[in-house]
């Protein structure tokens, strides 16, 4: 029997706002233990909760970039349970009736575009954390820091219509690229400010009843979940196939062990007995609220990656890698303004100085490097100036010291070598010195010119045109 997977995926966004979500308590990451706190957010008694306007703006935006429906009211509900991050006893959130509805994200896969359609967009409170002595069963205590308590998050839900883990990768990356163009996340997974929950079951492929899932917890990589996505596929087929059963339950994700394992049986909506917050006001969003916020929506990624490869004529590829920032995007089309040679300016930036950019963890805003730098090495390329190689090489120098590469190239004399006298007496040089490949070429092997180029290009130390060495060679070669 063939089986088809059936996910969804749960992602909560951290917000990027300056304070809390309901008190005035900063958000700021690595302050010492308790010191970003106040009695609202850590729920002394007769404290009253102020919704911060700026959550609602940046929720808005998550809502009308994905063509979700903003809900003119909404309200916020309490989700109660124990734990001991969470001091008031129940978290913050929206229940029935969230503030966005509908709306899609979509994606490129093997088989064209999909859209994934959402089912809301709800704002909550993040929890606190807890901090083990050791590993948590060996710990005779656990330290609680409640800095992330009432940090503003988003949840974003989709429908179960992602059918394969790379479905399920190719729309988490999309979802991110949306928020940080949005510039209301940061989008990084692995310090926990985008994270994933999985809901997956599997059915015989043709049937429209869904099969009981699991939901899958602590994958903090887009490859974790690609990976957990994958093996909870199988570990279900299997369990079918042998006879046996899914049961409904909560999986974690074991890194280090590739696979997933039981957690607890999964709790059910009615267990957090929700009902709405009596200490907030219905929120009402009028349509000037939302008229602004959609005013200041930037161009997407998709969209940029669609007009990149139409306006600029790069492929598919290249207009996925340099969408992928902003920043980047930006600095693409700012180069190109200077110099249009698209193409060549995406392959220096795709190459040398995203190398450059991940191996220094930096983005490309913080860097010496601008535009004209790019547009400069690619034009005197061109204009056969110097050669890619040296291009290269003075990347590099720019990259370091923010030098204009014009200057360089001057100052350091790697201005190309045309001069074909000069390179004639060179090329003669390397072929009197090689007389055995010489006449090896002579007998037809014509792969050997490459090696008498390499030569000539050592010896002038890469300065010589290429197109001008090869045509030399080529001609001094024959019989
Ligand atoms: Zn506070």
């Amino acid at each position: 029997m063939e089986f088809e997977a059936v996910i969804g995926l749960e992602v909560h966004a951290q917000l990027k706002t300056d304070s809390k979500i309901f008190c005035a308590c900063s958000t700021a990451f690595g302050r010492q233990a308790n010191s970003n706190t106040c009695p609202v957010c850590t729920g002394m008694p007769g404290v009253l909760p102020v919704l911060n306007r700026k959550v609602v703006d940046f929720a808005l935006k998550a809502a009308l970039a994905t063509g979700s429906t903003v809900r003119r009211e909404s309200i916020f509900a309490r989700k109660n349970y124990f734990y001991p991050d969470l001091p008031k006893g129940y978290q913050i959130s929206q229940y029935e009736l969230p503030i966005a509805e509908g709306g899609f994200v979509e994606i490129d896969t093997k088989g064209g575009r999909k859209r994934i359609n959402l089912t809301r967009i709800h704002m909550e409170e993040d929890a606190g954390k807890l901090l083990h002595e050791a590993e948590f069963e060996q710990s005779h205590f656990s330290l609680v820091d409640f800095n992330r308590t009432a940090v503003p998050l988003l949840e974003i839900v989709s429908e179960p219509e992602i059918r394969s883990p790379e479905e399920g990768g190719a729309y988490l990356r999309m979802l991110r690229d949306i928020l940080v163009y949005l510039d209301i996340c940061d989008g990084n997974m692995e310090e926990g400010s985008f994270r994933c929950d999985a809901n997956v079951s599997v059915r015989p492929r043709g049937q429209s009843a869904f099969g009981t899932k699991t939901e899958l917890k602590n994958m903090n990589s887009f490859r974790n979940v690609e990976k957990a996505l994958e093996y909870e596929i199988g570990r279900q087929i299997g369990a079918i196939e042998e006879g046996g059963q899914v049961i409904q339950e909560t999986r974690l994700w074991d890194v280090a062990a590739e696979k997933t394992v039981s957690m607890r049986t999964k709790e059910e909506a009615h267990d957090y007995r929700y009902f709405p917050d009596p200490d907030l006001v219905p929120l009402e969003i009028d349509e000037g609220w939302i008229e602004k916020i959609r005013e200041s929506i930037p161009e997407l990624p998709l969209a940029k990656r669609d007009r990149f490869q139409r306006e600029y004529n790069i492929p598919a590829y290249d207009s996925e890698v340099l969408c992928q920032s902003r920043a980047l995007a930006d600095f693409f089309e700012a180069a190109v303004a200077v110099h249009g040679n698209a193409k060549a300016i995406s392959n220096l930036l795709m190459t040398e100085v995203l190398r450059e950019l991940n191996k220094d963890r930096v983005d490309i805003t913080e860097t010496k490097l601008t535009p004209s730098h790019i547009a400069g090495i690619v034009k005197a390329t061109d204009e056969g100036v110097i050669s890619g190689k040296i291009g290269k090489e003075i990347f590099q120098i720019v990259y370091q010291t923010g030098d204009d590469p014009v200057k360089i190239i001057e100052e350091k004399g790697l201005r190309q070598v045309s001069d074909e006298a000069a390179i004639e007496k060179i090329a003669q040089k390397v072929i009197d010195a090689h007389p055995g490949e010489a006449t090896t070429y002579r007998e037809g092997k014509k792969g050997v010119l490459g090696f008498f180029v390499g030569q000539v290009m050592r010896e002038t130390k890469g300065k010589a045109n290429p197109a001008l060495v090869n045509e030399i060679l080529k001609r001094l070669l024959e019989p």
